[in-house]
């Protein structure tokens, strides 16, 4: 590959007629990175997915698609992961652009080669690289890669994103003058409907279906919504759709207008990493947590410092004096210019209704202010919860009761519940009871979440606390692991000249959580490293015959072990 770059002169002409409104990005500079046209999409930039925004655009396709360098460039990073992206390459563009492919199922062939080189020197699956400059310059269209669903995918497709180079910020690809057929505008489903008061900030919500008959979205049922109290906040699920797929995909723009006044906006043009947590305060997280369901709130949490709102009013809220009514309008609308409208109203009355429930009081024995440091701390426990732990005051229950799992070392410390959001780590040290001194090694923090499979959060002795690092509220105790994992071998034959490879399902006792690694494995033939790939989502890893292998007779050698250091060995002959 023989390619020169554009020159930066070349560069700054292009960008001389981009224009300052829509045209903030290059229109003409990328193409589609699938042969099929139009691009199908199953997910779109800014999608509300658990714990962040997604980053990307999801191409529809199958595996063994080809995959095609969006413009002229050159490989920057080259990436192998068992979750995550998966396969994922990184190509540097002269305009001062990245483009990210995920989820690969394998790389153009000088590409491979290298990965595999650096694979056995490294004797590791995993690796992340940075090829030297100009190693791997690719042209516009040319094939880098092979569609597939390796790392964190379920289903062929294609993880495309467009970053800025510089600060490593995603922008939403569809900005950028690649063609989707969109000729279907967003659908409003439900709003829910938030109360305030003094002491307890949110005091209730309630869900209300929203239809449409004439295009314009109302209530279901009428078309005000009646309460008694002062300030009222809203929140909207609703999705995005386009031809030819039956995806539920994220929108583009919300905009809430409160008697066609300028109220709200939120817009998914760039995502920047580490406000994507923000997601939780965005979103209704106990709606998502309790039923997978996901709600914009139209209203900002105090602690929310999420950079995708412009033109706020008031924290969002609107304020009703007695009587008043006040119309709520919504646009909702996707980067083709499909928009979706809604509109109701809200009117303060005096007497009690029934169609905004009070919730009661909440039941709590700490309030912990979000703009300050927190701590709870007994002699069995002890928790620090940084500022910036919670997007609003937490009116916070606490609680401790004797396990009924004799495999549970400690007293069980319920934090609260896990619908509240918590931004980031916070500190948890846990006394044992009845642990034997001979067993603290094999010691760690469980998180006994309600999904029945305890999650093990590591931990470090410290002045008689076991003490780990967790972003979820929920039960937690001490518990130990002295069980290897299990190793199930498939396709493993006493003679396997006829074989194109062998794998084995592994798996262990207890999930992982915080900073706790997941399994970690090491495959040998006739004491050799051997690359053996890792699919975490199938618990599977997998070894491909080739040339290092010559016939004959040879020795497989896996060991599996897992954070706790329980090790499984399996080894066996073969012939080749
Ligand atoms: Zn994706």
């Amino acid at each position: 590959m023989t390619i020169r770059f554009l020159t930066f002169a070349t560069f700054f002409s292009f960008l001389a007629f981009i224009g300052p409104d829509n045209n903030r990005f290059p229109q003409d500079f990328f193409d589609e990175p699938v042969p099929r046209q139009p691009m199908l999409l199953s997910g779109t930039f800014g999608e509300l997915r658990p714990d962040h925004f997604h980053t990307g655009i999801d191409i529809k396709g199958g595996i063994g698609v080809p995959i095609y360098a969006a413009g002229i460039g050159e490989v920057a990073r080259i990436s192998v992961n068992p979750d995550g992206y998966g396969n994922v390459l990184y190509l540097n563009h002269p305009n001062g652009f990245t483009t990210v492919y995920g989820h690969l199922n394998e790389f153009s062939p000088e590409i491979a080669a290298y990965v595999r080189a650096a694979q056995y020197a490294q004797e590791s699956f995993v690796v992340d690289l940075t090829p030297p400059p100009g190693k791997f310059r690719v042209r516009k269209g040319e094939e880098i890669a092979k569609m597939g669903t390796t790392g964190h995918s379920f289903g062929p497709h294609l993880h495309f994103e467009i970053r800025e180079t510089i600060n490593d910020k995603p922008i939403n690809p569809l900005l950028f003058g690649l063609r989707v057929v969109d000729n279907v505008a967003p659908q409003l489903y439900e709003i829910k409907l938030y109360t305030f008061n003094d002491k307890f900030g949110i005091t209730s919500g309630k869900k209300t279906t929203l239809k449409t008959r004439t295009g314009e979205y109302r209530l279901a049922i009428g078309d005000t919504i009646k309460l008694t109290e002062a300030q009222v906040g809203v929140a909207l699920k609703t999705y995005d759709h386009m031809d030819g797929s039956a995806n539920q995909n994220g929108i583009y723009e919300l905009q809430m207008k409160v008697d066609d006044q300028d109220h709200y906006r939120f817009r998914t043009e760039a995502v920047v990493f580490k406000e994507t947590r923000f997601i939780n305060a965005h979103l209704d997280y106990a709606e998502r947590v309790s039923h997978g369901s996901y709600y914009h709130r139209c209203f900002l949490l105090p602690g929310n410092s999420l950079s995708m709102y412009e033109q706020v009013v008031n924290r969002g809220m609107i304020n009703l004096e007695k009587g008043q009514t006040k119309k709520v309008s919504f646009a909702v609308s996707d980067v083709a210019g499909n928009i979706a409208k809604g509109t109701f109203w809200i009117k303060r009355v005096d007497e009690p209704t029934t169609q905004v429930a009070s919730t009661p009081e909440p039941v709590y024995n700490y309030v912990l202010p979000y703009l300050q440091n927190n701590a709870i701390d007994n002699v069995d426990v002890q928790v620090d919860f940084p500022k910036g732990t919670f997007y609003e005051d937490c009116y916070f229950l606490y609680g401790a009761s004797t396990p009924s799992n004799p495999a549970v070392f400690s007293r069980v410390h319920t934090l609260h519940n896990s619908r509240v959001p918590v931004h980031d780590f916070f500190t948890l040290g846990i006394r044992p009871t009845r642990l034997p001194d001979s067993l603290k090694n094999k010691a760690f923090v469980a998180g006994l979440g309600n999904s029945g499979r305890e999650t093990n959060y590591g931990g470090v002795w410290k002045n008689g606390l076991l003490v780990a690092q967790t972003r979820m509220l929920g039960d937690y105790a001490i518990m130990i692991d002295t069980v290897p994992p299990r190793v199930v071998p498939e396709r493993f034959l006493p003679d396997m000249s006829k074989s194109s490879g062998f794998g084995f399902v592994i798996s262990d006792n207890f999930g992982t959580g915080g900073f706790t690694p997941d399994l970690q494995y090491r495959a040998e033939i006739d004491n050799h490293w051997v690359l053996m790939s890792y699919d975490e989502k199938r618990a599977r890893i997998a070894y491909r015959f080739d040339d290092i292998i010559p016939p004959g007779d040879h020795h497989f050698k896996l060991a599996v072990w897992d954070a706790k250091g329980n090790r499984r060995i399996w080894e066996k002959d073969f012939k080749r």
